[in-house]
């Protein structure tokens, strides 16, 4: 039967997309009835409603024929029970589409809405030696190695296979390869659990659900009664299902093919015996692949990848992330390099810069060795020295904290010697599960690094999408000019829904007591009290709930944008501390988009501008008597140090590598020096006299000198 969207206690709990309790379920002013339902019979009533990235899909109900009072145990029960079910049946539905015509997938949902069948690109020709390829810089640092191609899916369709006269034979011969895919699949998502943490694994989930998809099962029964041939039902079932899913307009749902396809492809594996699941490696490989899937990362030995390059695929990806977390430099977009990369044939891959070379001649391998020799030499000397502390010579302490994302980033937290995480950035657990995660999961994830890092403290930021950082529907769909648009703070505060889960998720985990809760994007006072506000009414509900959290939970705003610095004053009285995000905040006052590689050249922190409003946030902070950190990407650069702690930073926050090598810098430093160099930058004209001051100090530090750093720091020196 169907009723209109909104209406019936059902329908309340999918509009409200709240928990629905009713203990005489027909005394309830929304109640409807509807004799089909043979309703009559039953008393009370719970409904939760089943939630995938923000949209209601469905609504899970119990009802019973004693009259019950649920209690907030009941229903905290029943909404675990939703969330783990909700993925299960949205990709249950998108299974269901495989076979289906066009209109009947466009009319399934909306969020499932048709376009055309993409057109695929072609890959320009390769010349002959010493070819270099661009493509997206991924993950940082140098390979050299041999080319190893990963085998693409199309690899198997070239084996060669003789079915079985008897059907029944290939018939249980396809049951018991997916059999072991399945067992396969179980054990490594254990295995990458335990490893990497739960979020890394929970892509698993979806690859088993599909293999145990009874369409999908039927399906291929029916084909190899048909075919007579496993290997070519295999075949015939997975391109009936790519085909669906690429006339998919939503991406999130169009990407789902690949994880039909690596299932596939695992399957068709056991199928004509490649057991080896762990592909053989010589040490040092470049993997090249069409894309970096998160199946590559336990089929291949890890340890011998020395760096991945695929043709598609962007660097908020699965594997994208798993590569930067493990540290293993990636290029993503690579065009055309699947199919000119010789098995074997060297390659130089640059991951910082996006760049490949293939067959590179002897004066560019030398070149790329002594940068990866003095790399990885630097990194080595600087961990050994990660337990010290960073204290100026006269005896300032200043803390040195990472940026991290995900559970992986706590490995490479404790390995560099952070002090804690001044940047916790919740969307790149949105990236890596493609969509918000619901609320118990980032209580969980939350809770995990609070805990893993106690009595350290862990700033967590609110989702800051949107801008450069959009993921399909989430947002308010296109925008002229996205940077300035309805991004980070402003979105959570038109989705509250999403924005309260989410501080119910991080007042849940603070139980812990070193949690600090962080507003990004800050622009006005208004947007500071709303958010406050939503934070008291979500503790009010969890104080209800008896749900316990820390009651004193600081909760602080990013300065990024020009407005929140010069308002600074006002806003410091109305926070519990500042994180000065310089990315933003230099892209907002020089007026240059930060993603654009045509004015890349105007894009620099250390103008004086910004410096100017640094120091403005940091002046309004201390006149407040609240706590200052800076977690731009400029927190990592050696020039910036002593300018930045001259001007008050308390805290610097970067990438966890450069950790150590930022304690060193503030060891060799005198603050009295340093306040002169802020000064001197503050009243500079242009970026690169404050380049200058910056390599002054540096040369003055006597690190230029360091039998292992001073390459590093000399090569930032040369380049002001
Ligand atoms: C910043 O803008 O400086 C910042 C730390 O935030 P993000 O880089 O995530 O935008
Ligand atoms: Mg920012």
């Amino acid at each position: 039967m169907r009723l209109p969207y909104g209406e019936g206690l059902v329908g309340l709990a999918a509009k409200t997309r709240r928990p629905v309790v009713s203990e005489f379920a027909r005394d309830h002013p929304q109640y409807k009835y509807f004799a089909e339902t043979g309703e009559e019979r039953f008393e009370s009533l719970m409904a939760v409603p089943l939630i995938v990235r923000g949209t209601t899909i469905g609504v899970l109900v119990v009802q019973t024929r004693e009259p019950r009072q649920f209690d907030d145990n009941d229903v905290e029960i029943f909404q675990t029970c939703a969330h783990l079910i909700a993925p299960v049946v949205i990709n249950a539905r998108l299974l269901s589409l495989v076979g289906e015509n066009a209109e009947e997938i466009a009319k399934s949902s909306a969020l499932l809405a048709l376009s055309g069948i993409p057109v695929p690109k072609e890959g320009p020709k390769r010349p002959d030696r010493n070819v270099e390829y661009r493509g997206i810089a991924t993950s940082r640092g140098v390979a050299i190695g041999p080319v190893y191609r990963l085998s693409a899916p199309t690899d198997l369709e070239d084996i060669v296979y003789t079915p079985s006269a008897d059907i029944e034979q290939e018939a249980h011969d396809l049951r018991e390869a997916l059999h072991e895919a399945r067992r396969e699949l179980d054990t490594m998502r254990d295995d990458f659990g335990d490893q990497f943490g739960p979020d890394f694994a929970a892509v698993f989930n979806t690859h088993v659900q599909i293999l145990e998809d009874k369409a999908f099962v039927t399906k291929l029964d029916t084909e190899v009664h048909q075919r007579g041939n496993a290997l070519e039902a295999l075949r015939a079932v997975l391109s009936a299902y790519r085909r669906t899913f690429e006339r998919i307009e939503d991406t999130y749902f169009r990407e789902r093919v690949d994880d039909v396809e690596d299932v596939g492809r695992r399957v068709m594996e056991r199928l004509v015996g490649v057991r080896d699941h762990v592909i053989p490696l010589s040490e040092g490989s470049i993997v090249v692949a069409d894309a970096i899937l998160p199946g590559i990362f336990a089929r291949l030995e890890i340890d011998k990848v020395a760096a991945l390059v695929s043709e598609h695929g962007g660097p908020t990806s699965h594997g994208a992330i798993f590569a930067r977390s493990l540290e293993i430099p990636a290029v993503t977009g690579v065009t055309g390099i699947l199919h000119d990369a010789r098995p074997g044939e060297l390659a130089v891959v640059d991951g910082s810069e996006g760049r490949i070379f293939l067959s590179p001649d002897e004066i560019l391998v030398s070149e790329y060795r002594q940068a990866r020799q003095r790399y990885a030499v630097a990194i080595e000397h600087l961990d050994a020295m990660r337990g010290r502390r960073a204290e100026t010579r006269d005896g300032r302490r200043i803390r040195v904290t990472a940026n991290a994302g995900l559970v992986a980033d706590l490995r490479l937290v404790e390995r560099h010697g952070a002090e804690g995480i001044g940047l916790f950035r919740t969307e790149m657990l949105a990236f890596a599960h493609r969509g918000v995660p619901e609320e118990d999961e980032q209580q969980q994830l939350f809770e995990r690094v609070a805990r893993a890092l106690a009595p350290r403290t862990v700033t967590i930021r609110t989702l800051d999408l949107g801008g450069d950082k959009g993921l399909p529907n989430v947002g308010v769909g296109s925008e002229e000019n996205p940077q300035l648009g309805c991004r980070s703070i402003r979105l959570s505060l038109v989705n509250e829904p999403v924005f309260c889960a989410q501080l119910r998720a991080i007042l849940r985990a603070s139980v812990t007591g070193n949690v600090r809760l962080l507003l990004p994007l800050i622009s006005s006072v208004s947007e500071v009290r709303r958010a406050r506000e939503l934070v008291e009414e979500t503790k009010r509900q969890l104080r209800r709930a008896g749900s316990p959290f820390d009651e004193k939970l600081p909760v602080g705003i990013m300065i990024e944008v020009p407005s929140a610095a010069i308002t600074s004053e006002v806003l410091a009285r109305e926070c519990d501390f500042f994180a000065i995000g310089t990315n933003d905040l230099t892209q907002y006052t020089l007026a240059v988009d930060r993603g654009n590689e045509h004015v890349a050249h105007l894009y620099d922190p250390l103008h004086p501008a910004v410096l100017n409003l640094i120091d403005q946030s940091v002046r309004s902070a201390r006149n407040a008597g609240i706590p200052v950190s800076l977690c731009g990407e400029m927190a990592s650069n050696p020039l910036a140090v002593s300018i930045l702690i001259g001007l008050g930073i308390e805290e610097l926050s970067g990438a966890a590598s450069t950790i150590p090598i930022i304690k060193e810098i503030v060891r060799g430093l005198d603050s009295g020096d340093a306040a002169a160099d802020a000064r001197e930058a503050k009243a500079a004209g242009t970026a690169a006299e404050v380049h200058a001051i910056g390599a002054r100090r540096l040369e003055a530090s006597g690190l230029l000198e360091h039998p292992d750093l001073g390459f590093w720091l000399s090569s930032i020196v040369r380049g002001t």
